[in-house]
């Protein structure tokens, strides 16, 4: 049986062994960083432009490899959401967010927090009730929770998505529409935001490196969150430049490289979080 069972793998396609290989091992790589704790959530501040003020920061994983090199969310995201390991990774992110939320708040530090969620993750059956858990666990004030979640929203997913927001809106959470412009965007979609609990709109990086030359969409953007009476925040500023364009413009909130680099905790606070008197 074991000598069938060897001749049996000559009739698939060799590659296609190799490729599946590849998968399972990668998914167990994930789901053993996991376990042992191997990921960590850098923190990006988020500014006021005008006023300089740090009004809250964003989290962004990393995992830490032996030789000291970060793999970056580009290379772990998309690779979790197709291996179907998104949800058990997503959670970590959750929790560990929820720790950082607890320790601020216990240390006096009033900053909000924003997470990153994938519409895979928020779609998940037990997402809320797993929120409303987390919650319980640690006993933090669910308004310093933002959760950030793309615009690219399948059509067929669009009412259960409406139905979720407005679920985690009621428990106090604050939603972010991240990455906005670079989704399914039609004047219907529109009138769907109009009625969204959503309390805030990120510009996605890629419309702010065209600043101040290429500044259509930025402005159709602006003029979009105008009319539905939405703040926005800019992504990836990285000149004076695109900064004084933005606050020219009436954008007054920010994240990039011109104000901070994404920082291991630590760092974040020893910089933006000064000891409480
Ligand atoms: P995002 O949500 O649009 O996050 C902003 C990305 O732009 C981050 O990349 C950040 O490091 C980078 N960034 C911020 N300012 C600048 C700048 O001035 N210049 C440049 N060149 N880059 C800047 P990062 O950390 O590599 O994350 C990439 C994407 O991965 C994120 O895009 C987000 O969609 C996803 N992601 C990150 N962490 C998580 C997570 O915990 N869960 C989920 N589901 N997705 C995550
Ligand atoms: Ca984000
Ligand atoms: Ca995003
Ligand atoms: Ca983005």
């Amino acid at each position: 049986a074991h000598r069938e069972g060897k001749n049996q793998i000559l009739f698939f396609e060799p590659s296609l062994t190799e490729r599946t290989q590849k998968r399972l091992t990668q998914e167990s790589e994930i789901l053993l960083a996991i376990e042992q704790r191997q990921f960590t959530l850098f923190l990006q501040p988020q500014v006021d432009m005008q006023t300089h003020q740090v009004l809250g920061a964003e989290a962004l994983l990393r995992w830490p490899q032996r030789d000291g090199s970060l793999v970056l969310p580009a290379e772990v995201i998309p690779l979790a959401e197709e291996l179907g390991v998104i949800v058990p990774l997503g959670n970590w992110v959750l929790e560990e967010s929820c720790r950082i939320l607890a320790r601020w708040q216990h240390q006096g530090i009033k900053l909000p927090l924003a997470v990153n969620i994938s519409v895979l993750q928020l779609l998940q059956q037990d997402f809320i009730s797993h929120l409303k858990q987390l919650l319980v666990q640690h006993p933090i004030d669910p308004g310093k929770l933002q959760l950030e979640i793309t615009e690219t929203v399948r059509i067929n997913d669009l009412e259960q998505v409406l139905g979720l927001l407005r679920e985690l809106h009621d428990l106090g959470l604050s939603i972010v529409l991240d990455d906005f412009g670079m989704g399914y965007s039609s004047l219907n979609y529109l009138n769907h935001l109009k009625c969204l609990p959503i309390d805030l709109i990120k510009i996605d990086k890629s419309f702010i490196d065209g600043l101040p030359q290429d500044d259509a969409i930025v402005r159709i953007i602006s003029s979009i969150s105008g009319v539905l009476n939405l703040p926005i925040m800019a992504e990836g500023v990285e000149t004076d430049a695109q900064r004084d364009w933005l606050l020219q413009h009436g954008i007054r909130y920010g994240q990039g490289f011109l104000f901070a680099e994404p920082l291991a905790r630590e760092a974040f606070e020893a910089r933006f979080c000064p000891p409480v008197q």
